[in-house]
């Protein structure tokens, strides 16, 4: 989560407005039951607010009976954000994150506020179900390659090394009782740059809904979670976004309500070495940056599943993802786009149709 606004990757998931036709609510699949849409104030109208969060252009789109109400209630949502940012970001010096992994010795609990044992419950979770595929303990590797794409060089192999001995989900202990957490190795540094932005939209449109404002969008860049539709249409109409190669088949559009969607890849954060394409998104088996150049998206009850899962899939790439997703989360659907040299493989899940129809 870096603290300026970085590259406009809401592009690669385009939020657009105009719904065309009814959404699709066929009962067979496994899509998540759904809320039902309340009655229709007489006059809503469409109010747009975005702000530099979480080193992205965070959009909240919302239908209001006021300008000011809509206002009040973005500002709130706003101000979630922040506080999120200054609990979880591994940027800011100062934030709970930061301090807790800078303060605590091995082998001594420490107690985490609420926001930050729900990442770290919720992180945990999904390196064990993906055998350690996602992991939070990535940041001194997360770091070294940032660091590379600052000087446009690989990590030297001796930094790589004393990175990789500071990771590791299993030397992570999470006392739910307590609600403490304890580093079993030293110096280990929590990322939570594959699911916060996710869980910020979640955390979000709950705001908005608190202040009255059901009908919104929330947009984390690549990070979507939307609430009911807008006034009088299905559902919201969002763009799923392509790889960036001339062969790429054309964009899909999603078809959302409460729910939401994540798309990973390699499109903007990456590092380009002797014609090799690193992404920001590492595997934590080699601690190298991905070079399979794919673009996962993955829709959601959830954000912060929705965000989670994107960078899971990407690390355990089409096959194993594929299986993992059938395996371990029955209410997601998932689109892979998979370069095979100047072949485009698409891969997704059985249940991504449901979304991807608006049927009458
Ligand atoms: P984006 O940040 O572009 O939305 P992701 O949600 O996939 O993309 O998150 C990528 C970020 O997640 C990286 O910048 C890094 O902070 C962190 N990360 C990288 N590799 C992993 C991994 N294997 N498991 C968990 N987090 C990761
Ligand atoms: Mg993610």
């Amino acid at each position: 989560m870096p603290p300026t606004p970085a590259t406009p990757r809401a592009l690669t998931l385009a939020a657009a407005l105009a719904a065309a036709a009814w959404f699709a609510t066929s009962t067979g699949c496994s899509s998540p039951p759904r809320t039902p849409s309340r009655p229709e104030p007489a006059h809503l109208s469409r109010f747009e607010f975005s702000r530099p969060q979480m080193g992205v252009p965070f959009r909240i789109v919302a239908y209001a009976a006021s300008e000011a109400e809509a206002q009040a209630a973005a500002e709130a949502a706003h101000a979630r954000v922040a506080e999120l940012n200054a609990a979880l970001s591994d940027y800011d010096p100062d934030s709970e994150l930061s301090r807790v992994c800078r303060n605590t010795p091995p082998g001594q609990p420490a107690p985490v506020g609420p926001d930050l044992w729900f990442m770290l419950s919720r992180s945990a979770d999904c390196s064990k179900r993906s055998h350690g595929a996602f992991d939070v303990t990535l940041g001194p590797v997360v770091n070294l390659w940032r660091r590379s794409r600052r000087r446009g060089e690989l990590p030297p192999p001796h930094l790589l090394a004393e990175a990789r001995a500071r990771v590791g989900w299993q030397h992570l202990e999470l006392n739910p009782r307590r609600r403490t957490v304890t580093f079993h190795r030293p110096d280990m540094r929590l990322d939570f740059g594959g699911i916060a932005k996710g869980y910020a939209a979640d955390e979000a449109l709950a705001v908005l809904r608190r202040h009255g404002i059901h009908r919104a969008l929330v947009a984390a860049a690549g990070d979507v979670t939307v609430g009911d539709p807008p006034p009088g249409q299905p559902a919201w109409r969002v763009e799923i976004g392509t790889l960036d190669t001339t062969n790429a088949p054309p964009a899909r559009i999603a078809w959302l309500r409460n729910a939401s969607v994540s798309t990973s890849g390699d499109l903007y954060q990456r590092l380009e070495i002797n014609g090799v394409r690193y992404s920001h998104i590492v595997d934590p088996h080699t601690g190298i940056g991905l070079t399979n150049h794919a673009l996962v998206t993955v829709i959601a009850p959830d954000g912060t599943t929705a965000d989670s899962l994107a960078t899971t899939l990407s690390v355990l790439g089409p096959d194993q993802g594929l299986a993992f997703l059938r395996r371990s989360s029955r209410h997601a659907a998932a689109l892979i786009l998979q370069a095979r040299g100047d072949h485009i493989e698409s891969l997704e899940t059985p249940n991504l149709q449901h979304w991807l129809t608006p049927s009458p």
